[in-house]
């Protein structure tokens, strides 16, 4: 099919959440993408941080194609391989002990929720409020809407959860007052991404994490964007020389296939017992394989810190951009997670650079946000870079 045919056929049968687009992209290879009528793009949005890999990286299909000729889905009733070594690899990779497996992100941090709150039922001292940032993202169900702090997301929604409060990222003093006796956990990214890609202010991660172990309250990280190398590290808090008490992961966790996960101490699991949390497809013989090999990839010695190297000549670039244009306010970010915010709302330089073959998206109105695969080269962004250049001359900004 084409691609005008594609969306007539879209624009018939799909419910249209989404919009209208520009493109049906139908090939990818690498950091490559090809639309439905031939047309070769440069991937820096890698599918929302989810082909980290690059597309169609060998040895995940082969990992799929292997693992589909096997055995594709048995039910959590019975005990399943692969979901067992991923979480052994997981844990040897990082803070948690124990791990849930489910489809996307949202549905890792409902688990996470619901995992806080019957954790403090089963203490005997029920806290259900949980704390989350303003300008975060969650999530799209009910509940993780709710713990969004972005009125956008909730409105005409209503009624929506109880027990969600809101403070302003990096405002430690606003936390510590919304530490009130009936909150049980505190639930932020280390790094906002669909929020504006905002960093954590020097300290502020280490503090709430002091903070939240003074005061008896779980902390979650949601690192569905930022895990599994996008930062320049495996974790996003790895850097920060600190441990949640449970953290989510999705997006780039089977480098396109659907799962999620929530890992946590050996403490926090002890919030849930057998029937209290359960998914049908969560982590089944073919995600789990391809999650697998995802992670065995991203492991191996100098790939997610060749990615730094090449996010840091990435920025260098952006700054000098950025010294010789008014329009842009900031450029923010770390490793691959790319966010720079304009003095105006960034739609149009988005399409001018999809027409020069660029594919990258937003973070909010005026954030433009780069999260390339983590194999993108040196020579790739410096391509990148020189056609930003040329759409913002283009647009005189
Ligand atoms: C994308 C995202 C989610 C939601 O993940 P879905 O798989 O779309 O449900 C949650 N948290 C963060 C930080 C995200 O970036």
């Amino acid at each position: 099919m084409k691609t005008e045919e594609i969306k007539s056929l879209n624009d018939q049968f799909i419910i249209n959440t989404y919009g209208a687009r520009k493109l049906a992209l139908t090939r990818g290879e690498g950091v490559r993408l090809w639309d439905a009528d031939g047309k070769e793009y440069l991937d820096c949005f890698s599918g929302i941080a989810v082909c980290n890999l690059g597309h169609c990286h060998p040895a995940v299909t082969q990992a799929i194609c292997e693992q589909a000729a096997k055995l594709v889905h048995v039910s959590n009733l019975y005990y399943i391989e692969p979901q067992v070594q991923l979480a052994e690899l997981l844990s040897s990779l990082c803070f948690a002990r124990k791990w849930f497996f489910c489809n996307g992100g949202a549905e890792a941090n409902e688990a996470a929720i619901k995992l806080a709150r019957r954790y403090w039922v089963q203490k005997g001292t029920p806290k259900p409020v949980i704390v989350t940032a303003e300008q975060s993202f969650h999530g799209r169900t009910l509940a993780t809407i709710t713990a969004t702090g972005q009125p956008k997301y909730q409105k005409g929604f209503e009624p929506l959860p109880q027990g969600f409060k809101y403070v302003p990222f990096n405002d430690l003093a606003a936390l510590e007052a919304a530490i009130t006796p009936d909150v049980g956990a505190v639930l932020i990214e280390p790094i906002q991404g669909e929020g504006g890609v905002r960093m954590p202010e020097l300290g502020y991660l280490q503090a709430v994490r002091k903070l939240c172990t003074e005061k008896n309250v779980l902390l979650i990280f949601d690192e569905v964007q930022t895990g599994l190398g996008r930062t320049g590290v495996l974790f996003a808090h790895q850097d920060y020389g600190i441990t949640p008490d449970i953290m989510t992961l999705a997006k780039g966790l089977a480098n396109g296939v659907p799962i999620g996960a929530m890992g946590c101490t050996d403490e926090a699991a002890s919030g849930f017992e057998p029937g209290m949390h359960a998914c049908t497809f969560g982590g089944n013989p073919l995600s789990a394989a391809a999650s697998l090999a995802t992670i065995q990839v991203l492991t191996e010695p100098g790939f997610i810190s060749n990615a730094a190297q090449v996010g840091l000549h990435f920025f260098h670039l952006l700054d000098k951009l950025a010294a010789e244009h008014a329009s842009i306010v900031e450029v923010r970010g770390k490793g691959l997670i790319i966010g720079i915010e304009f003095k105006d709302a960034v739609a149009p330089l988005i399409g001018k650079l999809l027409d020069a073959g660029i594919i990258c998206g937003p973070a909010g109105p005026n954030v433009l946000r780069f999260l390339p695969p983590l194999i993108i080269t040196k020579e790739q962004v410096e391509q990148v870079v020189g056609k930003l250049a040329a759409c913002l001359g283009e647009l005189e900004w």
